[in-house]
C-alpha cells in the first residue's frame, strides 16, 4: 500500500525516533525535578527543544508552551485568551474552513458562553480574504482566529495581511499553523501573530505533542490555563512535561526548517505529476483548493459521476482521505468543500492526496493507476456518466 495521507499524519522521521529514544531509556528524569542530574538532563533537553520550535516560527523560546497537540493548543489559545479579554469586548471572528478544534470551540462559546461570533466565509478556492476579515471586525471584537493553511484543500491564507489589520485595530490574532509549519516561511513578528498553534505529527514528529506560541510582553495576550495543577510551562500547561515527545517535536521542527529547501520542491514536483497523471487518464476532474496559493504537497480533487463511498472503497491500496468524514455512520460531506460552494455529491466524491517527505515517484505512478482504474470502473456503472 502507498501512503498519500500526509495531511492526516506523517510517518515519524527515523532521525526523530532516534533523537527520542534516549529519553525513554536513559534520560527518564522529570524535567521539573530541580534537585538531581536526572531532572537537569531532562530539563536541558526540553529547553533545547523549546529553542528549536521557537526558531521555526521566529519566536522567543519563552513564548513556547508545549501541549498535547494542536487540538489542545487551539483550545488553550481561544478558551484561554477570551476570559481575560471580555472586559474589552464580546465578539470573536473565525472562519468557516477552520479545523473543528477551532470552529467547534468558537461555536460553543457563541451558544453557551455569551460570546458573539462571526464566521467569515471563504472564496471558491477556500481562501479567506483579508477584506472579509476586515469587514467582520467590529469595535467590540477582541479575537480573530484564521488558519494559516487549510488541512483539506491546502489553501494558504494571507495571514500577514490579516495579522496586520488585527493589530491596527488592537485585536488579538490567533492562527492555527498546524499544516503550515515547516512548509511556509512563518515569522510571528512579521506576520503579526499573537497566538500560533502547531503539532508534531504533521511534521514527521510524534503524535500527542504540539505547542502554542504565546506573544510575550503584550498585556492583551494573556491566557487563563485550561487546567490547574503543578504550574508547569509558566503556569499555562500543568502536567509533567512529555520529555521524549518534546525532544521529538524539537528535532522534527529543526529538520523541517533545515531540509525545506530540498524537500518542498521535490514534494511539489511529485504532487504536480500526480495531478497531471490523473488528468491524463481521467476526465471530469475538478481541483478543490487554490490553484497557486496552496501547500506543495496538497492535491484535492472531485470526480464527477462517481459515488464518493464507492470511490473510497476502490482506493483501499492507496491511503488518502475523502471529502466526507467517515467517523459517523452517515458520512458528512466536508464543511470546507461545502463552504467553497461544492454540492454534497461533489464534496463526497472527492479525494485528498497529501504528498510528503517519504513519497517516491513510484508511489505517485501507482496512485495514478489506482485512481484511473477506480474511476473508470465506477463510471461504467454510473447512469449519469453514460447518459
Ligand atoms: N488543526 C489542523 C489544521 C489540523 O490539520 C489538525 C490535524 O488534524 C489539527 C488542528 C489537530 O492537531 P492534533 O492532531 O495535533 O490535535
Amino acid at each position: 500500500a502507498v501512503y498519500l495521507d500526509n495531511h492526516s499524519t506523517t510517518k515519524p522521521d527515523p532521525r526523530v525516533v532516534a533523537a527520542m529514544m534516549p529519553y525513554f531509556t536513559e534520560i527518564y528524569g522529570n524535567a521539573a525535578s530541580v534537585s538531581h542530574r536526572f531532572g537537569w538532563d531532562a530539563a536541558e533537553a526540553v529547553d533545547h527543544a523549546r529553542g528549536r520550535v521557537a526558531e521555526a516560527i521566529g519566536a522567543d523560546p519563552k513564548e513556547i508552551v508545549f501541549t498535547a497537540g494542536a487540538t489542545e493548543a487551539n483550545n488553550l489559545a481561544i478558551k484561554g485568551a477570551l476570559p481575560l479579554l471580555k472586559r474589552r469586548g464580546d465578539h470573536v471572528v473565525t472562519t468557516a474552513v477552520e479545523h473543528k478544534s477551532v470552529l467547534d470551540v468558537v461555536e460553543r462559546l457563541g451558544r453557551e458562553g455569551g460570546w458573539n461570533v462571526s464566521i467569515v466565509t471563504c472564496d471558491e478556492n477556500g481562501l479567506v480574504e483579508a477584506d472579509a476579515v476586515r469587514e467582520a471586525i467590529r469595535p467590540e471584537t477582541v479575537l480573530v482566529s484564521v488558519m494559516t493553511a487549510n488541512n483539506e484543500v491546502g489553501t494558504i491564507n494571507p495571514i500577514r495581511e490579516i495579522g496586520a489589520l488585527c493589530h491596527e485595530r488592537g485585536v488579538v490574532f490567533h492562527t492555527d499553523a498546524t499544516q503550515a509549519v515547516g512548509k511556509l516561511d512563518l515569522d510571528v513578528q512579521a506576520d503579526h501573530i499573537d497566538l500560533l498553534s502547531l503539532s508534531g505529527h504533521k511534521i514527521y514528529g510524534p503524535k500527542g505533542i504540539g505547542a502554542l506560541y504565546v506573544r510575550r510582553r503584550d498585556p492583551q495576550v494573556r491566557l487563563k490555563p485550561l487546567f490547574d495543577g503543578g504550574g508547569h510551562e509558566r503556569g499555562l500547561r500543568s502536567g509533567t512535561p512529555a520529555v521524549p515527545l518534546i525532544v521529538g517535536l524539537g528535532e522534527a521542527a529543526a529538520l523541517a526548517i533545515a531540509e525545506r529547501a530540498v524537500d518542498l520542491p521535490r514534494i511539489r514536483t511529485l504532487r504536480d505529476r500526480l495531478e497531471a497523471g490523473i488528468r491524463e487518464r481521467t476526465s471530469d476532474v475538478r481541483l478543490n483548493g487554490h490553484p497557486t496559493a496552496r501547500l506543495d504537497g496538497n492535491l484535492n480533487l472531485s470526480f464527477a459521476y462517481v459515488d464518493g463511498e464507492a470511490l473510497m472503497m476502490a482506493m483501499r491500496d492507496v491511503a488518502v482521505s475523502s471529502g466526507a468524514a467517515c467517523t459517523s455512520a452517515e458520512p458528512e460531506p466536508s464543511h470546507v468543500l461545502r463552504a467553497m460552494g461544492r454540492d454534497e455529491d461533489s464534496a463526497r466524491a472527492s479525494l485528498r492526496f497529501g504528498v510528503g517527505r517519504f513519497n517516491s515517484a513510484a508511489d505517485v505512478e501507482y496512485a495514478i493507476e489506482v485512481v484511473a482504474k477506480a474511476v473508470s470502473t465506477l463510471r461504467v456503472h454510473s447512469a449519469a456518466w453514460s447518459a
